[in-house]
């Protein structure tokens, strides 16, 4: 029983002060509860939401353990709130078939930390030129397809990949890159990358390759989700799509709301991400993006290296931060703090809104749904500090940051697998 905390279920339009009934894995009840409980948490000052759900983290597992496994990801992910995470397939080897999708459920499982669902790839080895065993692993359970790291650049390949996920009902989510206008770019194309002497990415590699799947999506009517999206381009072509009711829908990370190219300017590599740190204007549109409702899901990123490969120089280290410990923190900042998003407007983009995306019953706190729940204490401020970790890495530009709103407890089906100070 979580008792008197500010319950926050949007999918229930549910805002109030009340209690939180758990029984058999399951959430029992939701309201003003007299009954008595073999456990009470008392979250009077905190607030209590359905599970965090995370449809965008990379756990490196198969293939590069020293980064991340999904043991340390789970761990990692539920101690920042995260109840349900969706591994991306591009590991090594790459998640193209069933037997993969059931190894990534299976080492989730064994973890029992958060639960742990995967993407499978799009096409075998993520060429982009032949279709992986989509039906098999949708099978498999695999809540979609991407080739994430790379875009998929043949729009023929593209379309018949969205008729074939269509036939499962799985969404194909891309990794918006046209590698003609991102050729060897490291960074943001504009005046930073002039004046440090980076190749850069121009806005156009993510915009040619989101209007391009648009049209595939006109065609195809079916559904469609467009990856970390970066660029007040971007946010038009949604916007557009979204008016003429196209079935598509769209993520942001914390990144690229809160940081931009001028971080590159001391050439640190915890500013290398793909898609690249845009510019002020292209944050105002996304900011302005959320809050006109038109962006679906806030996810991670969370994308672990070595420090070793950190340090390269910035034309040869990789991209990727990692994000999960310090996401929620860092969501209220960019989003709560200035107004753009209510408490429960964020809570919805973190829970209801990416289960619907990814098709799985999760989200809620509605009678009978699975017992996952995330206690909040949205007045507690700390430092972000990337040795406390429990992920692998530690490739995060945010240490020292102050922030504000801590995960106090994170209950998956029923149990509680994290509480503060642990
Ligand atoms: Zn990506
Ligand atoms: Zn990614």
């Amino acid at each position: 029983m979580i008792k008197n905390g500010r319950v926050i279920d949007p999918a229930n339009g549910l805002d109030k002060k009340c209690d939180v009934l758990i029984v058999d894995e399951k959430i029992a009840d939701v309201g003003e509860i007299e009954k008595k409980a073999e456990k009470v948490i008392d979250a009077t000052g905190k607030i209590v939401t359905p599970g965090l759900i995370d449809m965008h983290v990379h756990f490196r597992e198969p293939g590069d353990e020293e980064e991340e496994t999904i043991a340390s990801g789970s761990a990692a992910a539920v101690a920042a709130g995260f109840t349900s995470v969706v591994c991306m397939p591009n590991t090594n080897p790459t998640i193209d078939n069933e037997t993969d999708v059931e190894y990534i459920h299976r080492k989730g499982r064994k973890a029992r930390k958060t639960h742990v669902y995967t993407m499978g790839a799009i096409t075998k080895q993520l060429q982009g030129v032949e279709l992986a065993e989509m039906g098999f692993m949708a099978e498999a359970g695999a809540v979609g397809f991407t080739d994430d790291g790379n875009g998929l650049q043949d729009p023929a390949v593209m379309l018949r990949a969205l008729k074939y996920a269509a036939m499962f009902d799985v969404v194909i989510a891309q990794h918006c890159q046209d590698n003609s206008f991102a050729g060897n770019g490291v960074m943001n194309a504009g005046y930073y990358s002039t004046i440090l002497g980076l190749p850069g990415i121009s806005t156009l590699a993510e915009e040619a390759m989101l209007w391009r799947d648009i049209q595939l999506v006109k065609k195809a009517n079916v559904r469609y989700h467009a990856q970390h999206i970066s660029t007040a381009g971007s946010v038009e072509l949604i916007r557009a799509a979204k008016k003429a009711s196209l079935p598509v829908t769209c993520e942001v990370t914390p990144h690229h709301l809160l940081l931009t190219d001028q971080c590159c300017a001391e050439y640190d590599t915890n500013y290398k991400v793909n898609p690249p740190l845009r510019s002020a204007e292209d944050i105002d549109a996304l900011k302005q993006a959320i809050a006109d409702g038109l962006v679906d899901a806030l996810v991670t990123d969370h994308a672990p290296h070595l420090q070793s490969e950190k340090e390269l120089e910035f034309l040869a280290a990789p991209f990727g931060i990692v994000g999960l410990e310090c996401a929620l923190g860092l969501y209220v900042k960019a989003l709560v703090e200035p107004g753009i998003l209510s408490w429960p407007g964020l809570i919805s983009l973190m829970t209801e809104r990416p289960a619907k995306i990814i098709g799985v019953d999760k989200g809620t706190l509605g009678k009978g749904k699975q017992g996952d729940v995330t206690i909040i204490d949205p007045d507690a401020e700390y430092e972000i500090d990337v040795n406390k970790f429990r992920s692998k890495s530690k490739n995060c530009p945010y240490h020292g940051w102050k922030v504000t709103g801590r995960v106090e407890k994170t209950i998956v089906g029923g149990e509680i697998r994290f509480s503060a100070g642990d």
